[in-house]
């Protein structure tokens, strides 16, 4: 079969290889035949492999869902009753979390900082001595939304000083920039299978300490669908998701997880790395402005400040790159009109390479200056 290869450098979905999209071609099954749980079980023990989670200590639970289910059920599922959450929020992707906060009613704190500002360490510090009532602390370890990275340990190692449970928005380093839950401090982690482990959409997982979650059985049930404990629980009790799973998607991540593991988290960091430096080489010698300072940057994200020129317009310019077989995609920042170019993906340099003579013909095409002016 011969499948038409995209160049996705939007921030997830990834480009995937040839060998996952087909591993998803299977006979029906269901899901809950035993066959289908052995494979969910090894599946949920690899994940912890990714983020080197001791068997003993932590455990993966999977739902069906896209990456924001995860923060929904680490947030309503791991919150003592009267205790209060602590978004550390310099971002898109924090915000989500704040909302939840809303939604659900809970009390919290949301610790604003600027979207192209690292958190003030002494400022978190001082918060969570002065609420003792926190129980729940969040943040986002890469902004997908300008590709800033937060310094997690050192966050990590301040919530755990003060008694509480970290849980961090893992869903765009996962699988990409390596991540040690234990050395990093991080309590609960999370991802979904298309972006760091380039599967198929669908299916979100969450990795995290067994003891929390077990302790979490009596804290306030605020969801009937998104519960930790309840989903932990019936994995361990039936080998099953308790309500449908993807079922393609799980194929085509059982066969996504053994590539990574071929591919080697270094190598694959180092690939990224490769393949994120010949993005911003390229945006940088057309003459783009980064939101975020290099030594701040993720590796995975760039965001690209709008050139101030009347003949740009983003949507053009995508629909270009669109129909020759390259993805790029608007911001997310409230103050600034951006657009992103992430390295995730099963790409690598050439692509970008390939990208960028598109890329500049485009830009050639409306008429847009080259090298790019801002006022
Ligand atoms: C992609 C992403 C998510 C999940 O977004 P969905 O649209 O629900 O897949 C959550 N957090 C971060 C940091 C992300 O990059």
């Amino acid at each position: 079969m011969n499948i038409k290869r995209n160049i996705l450098l939007n921030p997830g979905p990834s480009t995937t290889t040839d060998t996952v999209k087909m591993a998803q071609v299977v006979p029906d099954i269901c899901p809950r035949e035993e066959e289908f749980a052995n494979m969910m079980k090894t599946l949920r023990k690899d994940l912890l492999k990714v983020v080197h989670a001791s068997e003993d200590k932590y455990t993966s639970v999977l739902f069906c869902g896209s990456g924001t289910i995860n923060i929904d059920v680490c947030i309503n599922s791991l919150l003592p009753e009267g205790k209060k959450v602590l978004v550390i929020n310099n971002g898109a992707y924090s915000t989500r979390a704040v909302e939840v906060c809303q939604y659900y009613g809970l009390d919290y704190i949301d610790l604003k900082f600027k979207e192209d500002e690292r958190p003030d360490l002494e400022l978190v510090e001082k918060t969570l001595k002065e609420n003792p009532d926190i129980a729940l602390v969040h943040t986002t370890h890469n902004e997908t939304g300008t590709g800033l990275l937060n310094p997690i340990r050192e966050i990590g190692a301040l919530v755990h000083k003060y008694g509480a449970t970290f849980t961090v928005d893992t869903t765009s380093t996962l699988a990409m920039r390596p991540i040690d839950i234990e050395k990093d401090n991080v309590d609960f982690c999370m991802a979904s299978a298309q972006k760091g482990l380039m599967s198929m959409t669908g299916l979100s997982f969450v990795i995290g300490n067994k003891e929390i979650i077990e302790k979490s059985k009596d804290y306030p049930k605020r969801s009937y669908y998104c519960n930790l404990f309840l989903q932990y629980d019936f994995f361990e009790k039936t080998g099953e998701m308790h309500f449908t799973p993807p079922v393609q998607t799980v194929y085509a991540t059982i066969q996504a997880l053994k590539e990574y593991f071929e591919e080697g988290e270094e190598a694959k960091w180092a690939r990224h790395t490769k393949v994120f430096n010949a993005i911003r080489e390229g945006a940088l010698k057309l003459g783009f402005k980064e939101v975020i300072k290099e030594e701040w940057q993720a590796g995975l994200v760039t965001a690209l400040v709008y050139p101030d020129d009347l003949n740009w317009d983003f949507m053009k310019v995508h629909d270009y790159c669109y129909e020759r077989g390259f993805t790029i995609y608007p911001g997310k920042i409230a103050t600034t009109k951006t657009f992103r170019l992430c390295a995730l993906g099963a790409i690598d340099e050439q692509d970008i390479k390939d990208f960028y003579v598109v890329f500049e013909e485009a830009l050639r095409h409306f008429n847009v200056q080259i090298p790019v002016k801002y006022n």
